[in-house]
């Protein structure tokens, strides 16, 4: 079986881990201030807090920014629920926009056409790995939280991602470019954010009373971060390699291919096609024959929420018609090709 997702473990990652629990200090301590160091390297931005998902880091960024309740936060429909989610945890008001039918992005025209005067932050995803279109974004003039929890490495304009919005959130879950486990980082050139989310991360030994959380990471966990941090080269290389033979072996077929903005370089967290038929037959004769394509988000925010699928035409055409192909960087080549003729042959 042919899966989804899956981690790219070597035994200097095992062994980065076996010399972090051995080494007594199992808790948040310096492995986990090494990986933020490097994290802050890498995207070029003042710092890092690292905490245990892309999701706590989420809801420390909005508390940072000073989300409140009642105050608006815009985010796309086609995303998962862990966005929506951190806005809920501090009673904001989601406000759903419509993606890009091209590249799967937060369509900036419908955050402009429904920004209010209670609009504090935009959440902005960059979509399978494809940066979104930040200028159009950052011209609006409201807070961006950039969620690059699937495009670590990513680059606009010839910067990485991550380094455009007043913050941004990353994640290392299992399935992501780089993972740990379950963990996150907020990064920002705030000092006054970073100060607020280093001592919201952590309870304990706190002068005053103030609710906060236990979002901390683990040293060993951030051990298996900086070992991964350290291949993210060579793994988005291979998944662009991968991407090239999809592209190329798959355009006679009847499907949309994704595309190749020339000003964003992305690193293809997800192969995502258009398919004709019916997704759901698609994804079980995949299955059939050992391959596991999938919904890359498994349902728009718009349907669990209820609202209007008129206004939100093109999150419904992604959700009807998207299939992600498996794409990360342990595929063989043999794997490829066999992916590749399992795809002639269904669709
Ligand atoms: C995975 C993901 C998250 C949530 O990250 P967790 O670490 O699972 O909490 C948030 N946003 C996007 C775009 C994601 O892909």
């Amino acid at each position: 079986m042919i899966t989804q997702s899956k981690p790219t473990i070597d035994i200097a990652d095992a062994e980065a881990v076996c010399r972090g629990i051995l080494s007594g200090q199992l808790a948040q301590g310096s492995v986990v201030e090494q990986f933020e160091n490097e994290m802050s390297r890498f995207i070029g931005v003042r710092y890092a807090v690292a905490t245990n998902s892309g999701t706590a880091s989420l809801h420390l960024a909005l508390l940072a920014l000073g989300i409140k309740e009642g105050d608006e936060v815009v985010l796309p429909s086609f995303v998962c629920t862990a966005l929506l989610n951190a806005i809920n945890y501090i009673g904001a008001t989601p406000c759903l926009v419509d993606i890009n039918e091209n590249d799967y992005n937060i369509s900036a025209e419908d955050v402009r056409r429904k920004l209010t005067g209670k609009t504090k932050a935009i959440i902005v995803p960059h979509m399978f790995g494809t940066p979104a279109n930040l200028d159009e974004l950052l011209n609006l003039s409201i807070p961006i939280i950039e969620d690059c929890a699937q495009s670590i490495g990513a680059s606009y304009n010839g910067k990485v991602v991550g380094s455009f919005g007043s913050a941004s959130i990353f994640s290392f879950y299992a399935t992501k470019m780089l993972a740990t486990g379950e963990g996150g980082m907020i990064l920002t050139n705030l000092s006054n954010v970073s100060e607020r989310v280093k001592d919201l991360r952590d309870y304990d030994v706190k002068p005053d009373y103030l609710v906060r959380y236990n979002y901390k990471m683990t040293d060993f966990q951030a051990a298996l971060g900086i070992s991964q941090l350290g291949k993210l080269e060579h793994f988005i290389s291979r998944r662009i390699e991968i991407a090239a033979q999809y592209t190329a072996s798959l355009s006679d077929l009847d499907v949309s291919l994704p595309l190749h903005p020339k000003d964003k370089e992305g690193v293809w967290y997800r192969y995502v096609i258009k398919v004709k038929g019916k997704l759901e037959q698609v994804i079980q004769r995949a299955k059939e024959k050992g391959v596991i394509c999938d919904r890359p988000v498994y349902k728009p925010l718009h349907r669990y929420l209820g609202l209007p699928q008129k206004q939100f035409l093109a999150s419904e055409k992604a959700f009807k018609t998207a299939l992600s192909v498996p794409i990360y960087p342990s595929l063989t080549d043999a794997e490829v090709k066999h992916i590749i003729s399992i795809l002639k042959e269904i669709c």
